[in-house]
């Protein structure tokens, strides 16, 4: 028994209007000091403002929110007792959103302790509204949270279906004055999410059209939304609706190995979430490509027009038009590119390995990694060549 989950979607110019139409009493405004000084709370409320709902802020998450941020955001929410609840901002903001959500609603659970069993009850006390301000993570249509343990190094994924927020609203005018390196960053991790979601060993017939349509788009509008920010209004929307789309796709199959070694790469060397994965997905297609498993590139391949007699071929061509693209847009293609000193990658190289492995999306890609194999997959992205995989 499959499922597919998703939660109210209401997109396009004018979406943020949705907020007119909430009946309730208090809302708590999950978001970060950025979002909080672009004005952007304000609009929220503003929308807000003729249903009488009153609203309280919670304005400290920082990137890669931390377990005390979460608790103190929770603390804020049982004392102020909203009935909505929303994430503003990019997938911190929306995550933590999640997380305060559930301790408010459960206080008896700590937020790294939420496992996708059972029953958790949520919706007795609020709703969770999610709103983008990048178009990227799609943590507005997915339920799992990332957080992060400052002590470990590491970052762990937990959540439970429940947690799916209620309402997604995706408007394109949060995105206008997005900087063009997070247009670059996001751009990329909306790009693997459909790839991974593509390719995934949990692919289905439900999430492959939305993974191809994201793809698509990604190509398409990408580029033009990194030159043009906020003057090429088309791009800005198909790319805010790219990353939903690509959040709806892999968020009913999975993200697969860019993703484990993505997650290790920020948590122990600070590299943003898509720029990351994007530089290691070409990595990942070559290595899974020559695993025994089917695997599915020349779909892809096929679906954007490039060359794909075969897989070999098509995941070659796939590769080739990532690695351009990211180019195109001043992406890294290496990981020496980052920044990352020989000494610094070598150092951290086991850490890197051994978190990547226990992370949860290592398991699902049509290749499953030995563990000396993430090694040599980690030293071909530090290095920009690779070996036989
Ligand atoms: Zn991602």
């Amino acid at each position: 028994m499959w499922f597919f989950r998703s939660p109210e979607i209401v997109f396009g110019e004018g979406a943020l209007d949705r907020l007119s139409e909430l009946q309730g009493h208090k809302a708590l405004i999950v978001t970060d000091q950025n979002i909080a000084r672009l004005g952007l709370v304000e609009l929220v409320q503003a929308k807000l403002s003729p249903t009488g709902i009153e609203t309280a802020v919670f304005a400290e998450v920082e990137p890669n929110p931390s377990l005390q941020t979460l608790r103190r955001g929770a603390q804020q929410a049982m004392s102020y007792e909203p009935d909505w609840i929303i994430g503003l901002g990019g997938g911190s903001c929306m995550d933590a959103a999640k997380s305060i959500w559930i301790q408010y609603e459960r206080p008896d659970l700590e937020p790294d302790n939420v496992a996708p069993m059972g029953r958790l009850g949520l919706r007795q006390k609020a709703h969770l509204i999610a709103i983008p301000t990048t178009s990227g993570t799609g943590a507005e249509v997915t339920w799992p949270i990332v957080v992060t343990d400052l002590e470990q190094h590491c970052k762990v994924t937990v959540g439970h279906p429940e947690n799916i927020p209620d309402l997604a609203i995706v408007d394109p005018i949060l995105v206008n004055k997005l900087p063009a390196l997070i247009t670059a960053d996001t751009g990329m991790d909306v790009l693997t999410h459909a790839v991974e979601g593509y390719t995934s060993q949990w692919h289905n017939d439900f999430s492959d059209g939305l993974c191809l349509k994201a793809i698509q788009l990604a190509f398409d509008y990408l580029p033009r939304a990194y030159d043009n920010g906020g003057d090429d209004p088309e791009a800005r929307e198909r790319m805010h609706n790219a990353a939903t789309i690509a959040g709806l796709g892999f968020g009913n199959s999975m993200a697969a190995m860019a993703h484990a070694l993505g997650h290790s790469m920020g948590a122990v060397l600070s590299i943003p979430h898509g720029r990351a994965v994007g530089l290691c997905l070409p990595y990942t297609i070559e290595f899974t490509v020559r695993g025994w498993l089917p695997t599915r590139y020349a779909e892809i391949a096929r679906f954007l027009g490039l060359p794909a007699a075969d897989e070999a071929e098509a995941a070659a061509s796939l590769v080739e038009a990532i690695r351009a693209l990211a180019r195109r847009i001043g992406q890294p293609t290496t990981l020496r590119e980052t920044g990352i000193s020989a000494e610094e990658f070598e150092q951290k190289l086991p850490k890197l390995v051994d978190n990547a492995i226990n992370d949860s999306a290592m398991i699902v890609g049509l290749r499953f990694p030995e563990d000396e194999d993430v090694g040599r997959v980690c030293r071909c992205i530090y290095e920009g060549e690779c070996v036989d995989f």
